[in-house]
């Protein structure tokens, strides 16, 4: 997996003070979209085995307490990312306790295969859909347009 950025201390993308990762690889292709250049599943940097360790050590560390972990891209769900990304939800369950994960995607919850399916277990939100220009919204919490559905699977999320 390739990946754009990571963002140690977040307080944007999610609940709370989290750690963002934006993979690379995206086949949506949603007009509008303001992160084309991380369509490209080898754009960006290679998301190493050094940086999992580090995402698994800043979320457990207690001077700079994180809520959870937000995944976001590009899409986590590309068929080329759900490998590394189930390895690291799978640990953040495991070695992060009490930490949630929110998940934006194109793809809809309704839609996923059953490899996606094997990810969305570990996720407490959810937001799903494709970026409609026609639709788009400043004003709306977590999307940025009015189709997209912000999924409180878990009902971790206190107020969306
Ligand atoms: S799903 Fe997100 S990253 Fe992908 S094209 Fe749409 S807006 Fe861009």
């Amino acid at each position: 997996m390739h990946y754009s950025s990571y963002h140690s201390v977040d307080v944007v993308n999610g609940e709370g003070t989290r750690c963002t990762l934006f993979v690379s690889g995206c086949e949506h292709a949603c007009k509008g979209c303001y992160n084309q250049s991380t369509w490209r599943v080898d754009a960006g940097h290679l998301f190493t085995q050094t940086l999992e360790d580090l995402i698994i050590a800043e979320l457990n560390d207690t001077r700079i307490k994180r809520r959870g972990l937000s995944l976001s891209g590009g899409d986590p769900l590309h068929p080329a990312n759900i490998e590394a990304i189930l390895r690291l939800v799978k640990r953040v369950k495991t070695e992060c306790i009490g930490k949630d994960i929110w998940l934006w995607t194109g793809y809809k919850l309704d839609e996923l295969s059953d490899a996606q399916q094997q990810v969305v277990k570990y996720i407490d939100v959810l937001i799903d859909g494709k970026f409609e220009q026609s639709l788009a919204d400043p004003a709306l919490k977590w999307r940025g347009s009015a189709n997209q559905v912000v999924h409180n699977l878990t009902g971790k999320a206190s107020n969306v």
